[in-house]
């Protein structure tokens, strides 16, 4: 049996002219797992994200990916391997289909040179049909991704990493400027996601993680604040100071 850790984040740090923005960091991920990581600004959240998707080189520590050291791989490998990284912003084709978004993102879905002529076989139609029911876009799949709401493009990007079949997938901020029915539907999709990947999301909206985490990681200043279930987290002394300030 496969070892339930998907992720093993060991004594991770990153110096940015001798300032640690992540600073001897140790985090466990299991397969299915919706993992939280919250903290004040400045905390290490964005860095640490871009350390295991090879954005930011590490300065010190290892990343086990199953059993593939990260550290040492470039971004495109990263990708390749299972790893998929959703930014803020997103970054989808705006004059392209919402078909046409998920066809390009589909591993074999480009034409060599990766032109903009898609390959349309039956097993990419009926992906993209899979995903686009997955992501609430099944009735929009010939729309211009440009029309779609703010909530829409998010899944749609989401749909666009997931049409790469990643068993890791982490998403900076998800619901950042939804509407409450739009953030009730992305942590529906999450749930149903992690059935069968692991989700390492970061996120200021409580209310949201508490619906989705199956644990928080709390970060302060590079370091590891605290850890394990919301309901615990959330009556954690040094927790409650760093958020209060006092
Ligand atoms: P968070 O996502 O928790 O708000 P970040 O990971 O973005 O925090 O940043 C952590 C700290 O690292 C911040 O003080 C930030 O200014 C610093 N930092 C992040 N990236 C760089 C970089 N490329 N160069 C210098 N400092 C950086």
């Amino acid at each position: 049996m496969s070892s339930p850790i998907l992720l093993a984040v060991e004594d991770l740090t990153v110096s940015f002219d001798g300032f640690k923005a992540v600073d001897g960091l140790s985090l466990y991920l299991e397969r299915n797992e919706v993992r939280v990581v919250i903290g004040p600004n400045g905390a290490g959240k964005t860095t640490l994200l871009d350390l295991i998707c090879g954005k930011t080189r590490a300065t010190g520590g290892s990343i086990k990916f199953k059993d593939l050291e990260l550290t040492k791989m470039a971004e495109h490998q990263i990708v390749h391997k299972g790893v998929g990284r959703k930014f803020q912003t997103p970054s989808i084709y705006e004059n392209l289909t919402v078909a046409q978004n998920l066809e390009l993102s589909y591993p074999e879905g480009r034409t060599v040179m990766g032109s903009l002529f898609f390959r349309r076989t039956p097993a990419i139609q009926k992906r993209v049909q899979e995903i686009a029911e997955e992501i609430y876009l099944d009735e929009d799949l010939d729309k211009s991704a440009g029309l779609l709401s703010h909530g829409q493009k998010q899944w749609l990007e989401i749909g666009m990493l997931l049409i790469q079949d990643p068993e890791l997938l982490m998403l900076d901020e998800p619901v950042a400027g939804m509407s409450v029915v739009e953030r009730e539907r992305t942590a529906a999709l999450l749930r149903k996601i992690s059935n069968n990947r692991s989700v390492l999301v970061i996120e200021h909206d409580m209310d949201f993680v508490k619906d989705i985490a199956h644990k928080v990681t709390v970060l302060h200043q590079g370091k590891l604040l605290a850890e394990g279930k919301m309901e615990d987290v959330q009556k954690n002394e040094r927790v409650i100071e760093v958020y209060l300030g006092h």
